[in-house]
């Protein structure tokens, strides 16, 4: 479970990146769950993968807090528009 330390996952099959957030899991036992707690279920839990990529769940953003819900977009802004001139 250590692997999920500090990183984001995402859930096999989906193209959401996923804030992770440790949960109690049958009472002692604490896994690694999606922040937002989509899709939480004995099966899908196994199927959580770590990532290094940034979050993109906007549910997971909202409970991580504004800083990186404005960080996300501005990146591609700056790409968009470059401020070269
Ligand atoms: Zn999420």
């Amino acid at each position: 479970m250590a692997d999920f330390a500090g990183r984001n996952a995402y859930v096999h099959g989906g193209n959401a990146v996923h804030a992770v957030a440790t949960v109690r899991w049958l009472g002692e036992l604490e896994v690694p769950a999606p922040l937002c707690h989509v899709g939480v279920s004995g099966g899908e839990l196994a199927a959580l993968r770590p990532t290094t990529r940034a979050v993109t769940c906007r549910r997971c953003l909202r409970r991580q807090g504004a800083d990186e819900l404005a960080a996300l977009p501005s990146t591609e802004q700056l790409t968009l528009f470059p401020a070269r001139r």
